[in-house]
């Protein structure tokens, strides 16, 4: 059978719920445990019952609601307007009552979503979506060549902590704001420090000399953006985001607007900081990882 993708409409409307996605099969890009990381890179989706989900922290997760995707834009699903659904201590979370919390533009109850702090950040559709499928015509080529010379660039130490560039109380939806950040008009990324702990490590002719950004994130994300090709930023409703629990920290944001990225990073403890660079800069450089 040929590469398939497939999207999701609702039963209803037939209001389309879910960008074209490809179903995810590796196990390394998958997220069962981190906090403050989607589950799964954004434009894949995967099976409750994925084998390696099995000891995840979705453990007690409804079979009704199967499909599971990285947290998706309004543009796809809206928040359920019901606070009492929604309300984590943080972020969304469903409360543990089980109920729907996500809703298509129609009003239609459709999915349970998760972005708190605690657990690996999802949204999950119901099984009544109309599931369509076609052949994908681009489907991605090489991939465990790709992840076979990853394994092995990542294991270059890399001296720890990096610089700090400043910008902590610049903030992904306050966009006033983001001209507080250092501006990288250029940039290079490289990875290393070990699959148990890897980190980026980020160049800069901006940046003073001799002084690098380090950041840890984990391997399964590291995996996605450079062996899946995932998109390395978010939109600022909903930023790429993630934690590498080895470290507690930093949480990681990255999301884009216009022709910037920004990229935050707070904790451990009190230390953040906070850079802007250029969207074109940025996706090449990790083009070239
Ligand atoms: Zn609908
Ligand atoms: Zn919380």
């Amino acid at each position: 059978m040929p590469p398939m993708r497939s999207r999701f409409r609702c039963p209803r409307c037939g209001e389309v719920l879910t960008p074209w996605s490809r179903e995810l099969e590796l196990a390394e890009a998958l997220n069962p445990f981190e906090s403050q990381t989607w589950l799964l890179p954004a434009r894949w989706f995967v099976r409750w019952d994925h084998p390696g989900l099995r000891d995840s922290y979705l453990g007690g997760h409804p079979a009704s609601y199967p499909w599971l995707f990285a947290p998706l834009t309004r543009w796809w699903v809206q928040v359920h307007p019901d606070s009492r659904r929604t309300a984590g201590c943080c972020g969304l979370a469903s409360s543990g009552s089980g109920l729907p919390n996500l809703v298509c533009a129609c009003g239609l109850e459709i999915g349970l979503g998760h972005r708190d702090c605690s657990g690996p950040h999802w949204y999950a559709l119901h099984e009544s979506v109309v599931h369509e499928q076609e052949v994908d015509a681009t489907p991605l080529q090489a991939t465990a060549g790709r992840l076979a010379r990853l394994r092995y660039r990542v294991e270059r130490p890399i001296a720890r902590p990096g610089h700090d560039p400043g910008g902590r109380n610049v903030w992904h939806h306050e966009r006033a704001r983001w001209n507080e950040a250092l501006r990288l008009r250029a940039v290079t990324i490289d990875c290393g420090g070990g699959i148990e702990d890897p980190a980026l490590v980020i160049e800069s002719p901006q940046l003073p000399s001799g002084a690098q950004l380090v950041v840890p994130l984990p391997w399964c994300q590291l995996v996605r953006l450079a062996v899946l090709g995932e998109q390395p930023w978010g939109e600022a409703e909903s930023p790429l985001t993630w934690m590498s629990g080895r470290r507690e920290g930093p949480h990681v944001c990255v999301s884009r607007y216009r022709r910037r990225v920004l990229l935050t990073a707070w904790g451990p403890d009190q230390t953040s900081w906070a850079v802007t660079i250029e969207v074109r800069a940025w996706a090449d450089a990790w083009a070239w990882l």
